[in-house]
């Protein structure tokens, strides 16, 4: 059984690695370098596929950057630094990212003879990215299959109603080596603790009532008191 996947490098696709291997595919994961700032997660991705052992390329697409450069993931506007709330992350979107990836990675499955190409879309990426949703999700598995009828390939979110909290459950059970992985939007030597990805870390961490891997000790207090700090600056101001 083979299976393609988008690994980005963060806890949620490092994840669905893993969740891979435990139902036994070969896996054969992707690695898209589109103009994104935080190239960290692009080397995280290389020592994850590389300690999990699978075939790893990473395909350069940044020619297209400035056709989809728009907001602060590609783009020039500053990354926000705050909960992910539904203006804050209308910023960080990269238009039709998934659609775009998905479809190189189906292209690529039928070249390998994989019959699934999996993503790691989940519930926190729900309400905003709507290439994430499950109606995105059927609606491109419907076109993918219909496009390659011949060699029909399923596109797959096993996550899609799962939280992200949820996922780092699973992964610690299925011992995901999360200290490899890389989150942080900044793209710089070490996470910043205060951007929307890193409080939502964070927070996946704390429900799990674990250490997130990646930190050292003081780096891990540090996360758990800025993440209470704006948790509280953001309910005084919902009130
Ligand atoms: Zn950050």
């Amino acid at each position: 059984m083979k299976a393609v996947m988008l690994l980005s490098g963060g806890i949620d696709s490092s994840t669905l690695l893993y969740y891979l291997l435990d139902k036994g595919y070969e896996v054969y994961a992707l690695t898209f370098l589109y103009g994104q700032r935080h190239s960290k997660e692009v080397e995280s991705a290389e020592k994850i596929a590389e300690a999990a052992k699978v075939t790893h390329l990473r395909v350069d697409i940044s020619t297209i950057h400035d056709l989809i450069s728009y907001g602060a993931l590609t783009g020039d506007e500053e990354v926000p630094k705050a909960f992910y709330s539904e203006d804050v992350q209308r910023r960080t979107i990269v238009p039709n990212r998934n659609m775009i990836l998905l479809s190189i990675a189906a292209g690529y499955a039928v070249k390998v003879g994989a019959g699934e190409v999996y993503y790691a879309a989940h519930l926190s990426d729900y309400s905003i990215y709507p290439d994430c949703r499950k109606e995105f999700v059927k609606a491109l598995d419907t076109a993918v299959y219909l496009a390659n009828i011949w060699t029909p390939v399923e596109v797959k979110a096993p996550f899609v109603d799962m939280s992200k909290a949820d996922i780092v459950r699973l992964g610690l059970k299925l011992g995901v080596p999360y200290e490899l992985t890389w989150s942080c939007y900044e793209g710089r030597e070490r996470p910043c603790l205060r951007c929307g990805t890193c409080l939502e870390r964070t927070e996946a961490f704390l429900i799990n009532r674990v250490k997130d891997p990646l930190l050292s000790d003081d780096e891990w207090d540090e996360a758990v008191r800025i993440y209470e700090e704006m948790r509280t600056k953001n309910e005084s101001k919902s009130d």
